[in-house]
């Protein structure tokens, strides 16, 4: 078989809705609680496209779920789960779950898919009003799973754009979230301003001063207790450590780089590395020193037993090198390159398998032009509009060339039609620029992801490390007794795919985490 019929067996039926046995069917309706009631993806426009489209099909509904504002954060969502409940016990069986747009079921991607393959599997599929696949074929279960995982993408890139702002307001030393103990916000129209709380700040100053003439965490507890504002000793040794007090802002949004903050100190410098070290102002150079490029994990495995992040080390005298902890009693002690292989094994998990590409891609950009079918009709829109201004231009020359109008007339008119002429390419570079880039997406990440671990084996440092910081942005755990790696957090593109992946290859592996969190401060 040639891969041009490979694909079309693959994706038959995909793009088209089949009928099966019983119809019966339930809608579902949700939005979140940003969105506003009266645009188009209101409750009430969404059910009343969910009606049609079953009536167009010849759904049976027997019922309607999600009435109310739900929440986006959570996915404990009471009407999901009751018409799960519903769709489970119900007599009449329900093959069907209608919905607007794959988006409107569920705003978590991965998990979307895979309650969508739970539900599969007791031969209930969703229908989506605007994207219509056959879930009954691997291709449109596919299909259906890659909508599932952009509705994702696009909710990330909208959250990456906050983080953007974000990143602004603390590199120009804005803090981001609530001002710390012994600090208050002062309520302005502009931005926000953190001043010194006249009842906490001096009981902080006052800690500060205790602990840097020696004075236990816990005397220092008890002390602010009997100045009358009790802080509890875990606190207080956070608040210890905590760069705001000496006029700084650090924030992992901005890659732990130290600002000068906009806010007033509440001790000096000096008290604050007294008590810290300096290593907490000035932590090591970041700059990969030559025997750095030996380990390129360093700082970035962090020992699943005692917390504390891995270092490297080359023993003299011998070529040997080793990753531990320097954890007294951890014992973590392994051989570089067998971490470093274990790694790249681990990172497999995170692949998509190199004959799913070609699929994978084709599936990613259809459904890519789906989503920018509007950008398309706009694009036609203004394509029309740069035909009639190239047909004013010619005719207004014709007119010209004929002696019927003045040359100063034809002159004004032609520079006027020239402009709306420049107005129109500007707008249509515009659009296609938005239209290529997601192109350069699709390209980029499948490539990359079908690549992991031979990029990471044969890439240099920067790249490793590149790599690394893109999958696991906050680093990953390694178990030593068990030689095995595991994720904090990773890249939910890359899990998305690996999963599309798995889904093609029908292969299983329990080792993916499907809890995609996003700090909470950045949500
Ligand atoms: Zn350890």
């Amino acid at each position: 078989m040639d891969t041009q019929q490979q694909l079309k067996n693959m994706f038959k039926g995909a793009g088209s809705v089949k009928v099966m046995k019983d119809k019966n069917a339930v809608i579902y309706t949700r939005v979140s609680t940003k969105e506003q009631a009266d645009n188009n993806n209101s409750l009430e426009t969404q059910r009343k496209y969910c009606v049609e489209f079953a009536q167009k099909y010849g759904y049976k509904i027997v019922s309607y779920f999600g009435g109310t504002y739900e929440s986006a954060k959570t996915d404990e969502r009471k009407e999901f789960t009751k018409m799960l409940d519903f769709i489970k016990k119900s007599k009449e069986s329900i093959n069907y779950i209608i919905v607007y747009s794959v988006d409107r079921f569920s705003r978590s991607g991965v998990n979307a898919a895979y309650i969508a393959k739970e539900l599969r599997e007791i031969d209930v599929h969703i229908l989506s009003c605007t994207q219509q696949v056959d879930t009954t074929t691997s291709g449109g279960q596919l299909q259906q799973n890659i909508q599932f995982i952009f509705s994702e993408y696009d909710n990330m890139i909208r959250r990456e754009k906050c983080v953007s702002g974000m990143k602004e307001l603390l590199k120009e030393g804005y803090r981001s979230g609530r001002a710390p103990l012994g600090y208050k916000h002062l309520l302005t129209n502009e931005r926000q301003k953190i001043v010194i709380d006249e009842e906490s700040g001096p009981i902080v100053r006052q800690a500060f001063a205790l602990r840097g003439q020696g004075v236990s965490i816990d005397d220092v507890a008890s002390q602010c207790k009997a100045m009358g504002r009790y802080i509890d000793p875990k606190r207080l040794s956070e608040m210890f450590m905590n760069v705001f007090y000496c006029g700084y802002i650090r924030n992992k949004i901005i890659g732990d780089e130290l600002v000068k903050g906009k806010h007033e100190p509440l001790v000096s410098e000096e008290l604050f590395l007294k008590i810290n070290g300096a290593d907490i102002l000035y932590p090591q150079n970041f700059e990969a020193r030559p025997t750095d490029n030996l380990f390129p994990l360093k700082r970035f495995i962090t020992c699943a037993k005692c917390g504390v992040k891995y270092v490297g080390y080359t023993v003299k005298g011998r070529k040997a090198t080793y990753y531990k902890c320097n954890t007294k009693g951890c014992k973590c002690n392994r051989n570089a390159d067998i971490i470093h292989g274990d790694f790249k094994t681990f990172l497999s998990d995170y692949m998509i398998g190199e004959k799913y590409t070609g699929p994978l891609k084709l599936q990613l950009s259809m459904t890519f032009q789906d989503m920018n079918k509007g950008n398309e009709g706009v694009k036609a829109q203004i394509y029309k509009q740069l035909r009639e201004v190239e047909g004013n231009i010619n005719t207004i020359e014709e007119r010209f060339a004929l002696g019927k109008i003045e040359e100063e007339v034809f002159r004004k008119v032609k520079s006027k039609y020239l402009e709306e002429q420049n107005v129109i390419n500007n707008e249509l570079r515009k659009v296609d620029l938005q239209l290529s880039n997601v192109g350069n997406f699709v390209n980029y990440s499948v490539k990359l992801a079908s690549k992991l671990n031979t990029m990471w084996g044969s890439g240099d440092f920067s790249l490793k490390q590149g790599l690394q910081t893109l999958l696991f942005p906050e680093g990953v755990l390694y178990d030593y007794e068990n030689a095995e790696y595991r994720t904090c957090k990773s890249n939910s593109v890359f899990l998305s795919m690996a999963q599309q992946s798995r889904v093609l290859g029908q292969k299983e592996s329990g080792k993916i985490d499907f809890n995609i969190n996003f700090p909470a401060s950045v949500v």
